[in-house]
């Protein structure tokens, strides 16, 4: 990523001048973010990737050591035969915990500084989970985490949150989620998490971005669109290294674009949403509809349309061909409108997809782009997995650890 993910609430573009405190909160951002994913390096190469001068690099890494986030890990010969002394991340400086919060239960995920998994929870599963339900699967799943890593937890700063619906700040300074497809209420996401963490939330297509932005497929990518496809639907916009928000943060909510006119009937109360054909239960449904019989309604459900497929049966395979056609075209025009340097398919349905259709997914969206943005993209699978919605929530904490130091934050 460039400055985008982790720190969208810090170094925003303004027309006021950067101050003092602007630079230094970049530069350690940048450090900590570098010794992070590097895993190890020197005060040297730190300097040469970021641009600072060596005297800078030395006080913030020794500012960084002395806050526990980093630590002096061996040393190597330097080419003048010199020791350098490396820097790694401290793991245990610091957890962060990301949830993958969806309609069918949640997945909470501890990570320790150096971004490496060390625990994980599940709960749900149930069809028809309510909100109260989901509630108190995130309370148990929390309650579990914590009982299982009691150090861990002394040193939690925070935990983010992927969420199903729209993420809006309100004017008194609260994050908002608006589930309009799921039929939940508007609720302040503070009420979502019993324990006392602070509590930083984002759309679950965002928060993936996120981490493919940190340091998956979306790497270094200033103009990419990152796709969600799951049993909702959802996009990540990056326009000049930033995960667009648009006005009130709605940018990016494709699942609910009108690909035909009065057509299906979507869970959000409209009518012929991408989702409503994209979505997991509509592509199945699709296959019910044509004749195709299954089990179940999740990733092995899915997985057997594509098995089905291979194998040839003439439903899976018309099917299929609908399915792709239709992302192709609905791809297709956001490669017009973005003109994106990579697009990125991700979640559990995008994943089956990508295993195995992928060639045809890029050609049915180079088919329907204009020629010139059509020829521009390269398509890609997600990263890292069905985990990535929770790995990018956990990035929101991880941002305020980069921004500033920990002596200085309120909560
Ligand atoms: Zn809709």
């Amino acid at each position: 990523m460039t400055e985008s993910a982790a720190s969208t609430s810090a170094g925003a573009a303004g027309s006021a001048p950067a101050t003092v405190s602007d630079v230094r909160q970049r530069n350690r951002r940048q450090a900590l973010r570098s010794i992070i994913l590097s895993g190890q390096t020197s005060r040297a190469a730190l300097a040469q990737e970021s641009g600072l001068s060596i005297a800078s690099v030395t006080n913030l890494a020794t500012e960084l050591i002395a806050e526990g986030l980093v630590i002096e890990a061996g040393s190597v010969a330097s080419r003048g035969g010199r020791p350098v002394t490396l820097l790694a991340p401290n793991p245990a400086g610091a957890y962060l915990l990301g949830a993958d919060v969806g309609e069918r239960g949640v997945a909470v995920e501890l990570f320790d500084l150096s971004m490496t998994r060390v625990d994980r929870e599940f709960r749900g599963g149930r069809e028809g989970e309510s909100l109260d339900t989901i509630i108190q699967d995130l309370h148990e799943a929390l309650d579990a985490l914590r009982i299982r890593n009691p150090d861990a937890w002394k040193n939690l700063t925070g935990i983010g949150l992927g969420l199903p619906g729209i993420v809006e700040w309100s004017e008194d300074g609260h994050q908002v989620l608006y589930a309009q497809s799921l039929g939940w209420p508007a609720i302040a996401v503070t009420e979502l998490v019993s324990h006392d963490i602070p509590i930083f939330a984002e759309n679950g297509a965002k928060t993936l971005t996120m981490a493919e932005l940190w340091d998956g497929a979306a790497r270094g990518v200033d103009e990419a669109l990152v796709v969600l496809l799951g049993r909702g639907v959802g996009l990540g916009i990056v326009s000049d290294g930033q995960l667009a928000h648009g006005l009130m943060s709605s940018a990016g909510e494709w699942g609910h674009l009108k690909i035909v006119r009065n057509g299906r009937t979507c869970r959000c109360g409209g009518r012929g949403c991408v989702e409503a054909y994209l979505g997991a239960d509509a592509i199945l449904d699709s296959w019910r509809e044509a004749g195709g019989s299954f089990e179940g309604s999740g990733w092995r459900a899915i997985g057997d349309l594509f098995d089905a497929e291979k194998a040839g049966d003439p439903i899976a395979v018309a099917v299929v061909e609908e399915l792709v056609n239709t992302l192709g075209s609905a791809l297709g025009g956001l490669v017009n409108l973005t003109n994106p340097q990579r697009v990125v398919i991700g979640g559990w349905v995008g994943l089956r997809l990508m295993e195995s259709v992928a060639g045809r997914v890029e050609a049915a969206i180079r088919a329907e782009a204009l020629r010139r943005p059509g020829g521009q993209f390269e398509l890609v699978a997600c990263r890292f997995g069905g985990d990535t919605v929770a790995l990018g929530a956990a990035m929101m904490p991880l941002g305020a650890l980069m921004n500033e130091p920990r002596g200085n934050r309120s909560t």
